[in-house]
């Protein structure tokens, strides 16, 4: 399914066509930021510096709703955003469908949304008039964030195919980690985990994925390790055990010094963030050059361009 003129909702949307395409406009837009410091004078297209793009979330967020914003500025378009309730007209009780209706009722180009997913507003969200892309919907999915984290693996690893990524930590309340396993699957590299057993993936399409017990074992099996948040904000009372004893968590699911002596020397360290010190990364591990997590926030930025200029029907031309 191609996403030209489509809302990108969710990793198992994307051909590999798609990615390919995405990824090498990413590089391109990458590429001549570095050196000239712009990219708009790449894009062809009637009315560039016309087109909108509404934001609107109603879950915290500061990395995918500014790179988000950067992106579309960087490609001369303006954006909208609605990112607090109290000064929205939720604060006055109107349902969050209701606010997806009106602020698509004003034609925005594309509109990406952040919500705590509920059959209602993905229903909704199905049915508006203008293109939508999922800015992470409740513990379900985060198409884009598993795009970056795609293209930050080929950047520093060169490809994703044959590549072991090893997902550590809450992969229970993870969209992160859904959407990851899909396309990095779908990609061919090779999936496990390691996480508390209360924290441990619940859905189907985690069955037959590998597990590891024990981080120092999995660590030296993976070429690449992601950290995830623990989501307290997700958790419910049968999942305490872990978030009580968090410093039980540290003790045998932070990645710290000691782990990294079992690291490849090329392997690469990822996490989405916001990184809690201490808690999923030790200062240490942040301060490790394979840790690339920077380098995931500057990608995010060129792969969201290149998302939203693609499904805008954008042509390139390159310089
Ligand atoms: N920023 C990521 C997300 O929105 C990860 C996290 O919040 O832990 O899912």
């Amino acid at each position: 399914m191609s996403i030209i003129g489509e809302s990108f909702l969710s990793s198992e949307q994307l051909t590999e066509k798609d990615i390919a395409q995405i990824f090498s406009r990413a590089e391109l837009f990458k590429k001549e930021f570095q050196s000239r410091k712009r990219i708009d004078h790449l894009v062809r297209g009637d009315g560039l510096q016309q087109k909108v793009v509404a934001l609107v979330f109603s879950e915290p967020s500061t990395r995918t709703r500014m790179s988000f914003q950067v992106a579309a500025s960087r490609l001369g378009f303006r954006t909208l955003s609605l990112d607090n309730p109290q000064v929205s007209s939720l604060s006055k009780g109107e349902t969050l469908e209701d606010t997806f209706r009106n602020v698509a009722a004003m034609m925005p180009d594309l509109m990406v949304v952040r919500y705590n997913t509920n059959p209602d507003a993905d229903a909704v969200i199905r049915e508006l008039p203008c293109p939508v892309i999922n800015g992470g919907t409740g513990a379900a999915e985060h198409p884009t964030q598993a795009l970056l984290d795609a293209f930050t693996i080929c950047e520093f690893r060169g490809q994703v195919k044959g590549e072991r990524v090893l997902i550590v930590g809450d992969v229970k309340h993870s969209r992160v980690a859904n959407s990851n396993l899909m396309l990095l699957q779908r990609m061919g590299a090779e999936i496990a985990y390691c996480s508390p057993a209360e924290l441990g993936p619940q859905s189907d399409s985690w069955k037959g994925v590998r597990s590891f017990d024990q981080l120092n074992e999995a660590v030296e099996w993976a070429t690449v390790v992601m950290g995830l948040r623990v989501q307290k904000e997700r958790h419910r009372s049968e999942d305490t055990g872990v978030g009580q004893s968090l410093a039980e968590y540290r003790e045998r699911y932070r990645v710290g010094g000691d782990q990294l002596k079992n690291f490849r020397n090329d392997g690469i360290l990822l996490h989405p963030g916001p990184v809690i010190r201490g808690v999923e990364f030790s200062a240490f591990v942040l301060n490790d050059p394979r840790c690339k997590v920077l380098d995931q926030v500057t990608n995010g930025v060129f792969v969201r361009a290149a998302l939203m200029s693609i499904m805008l029907g954008l042509e390139v031309q390159k310089q």
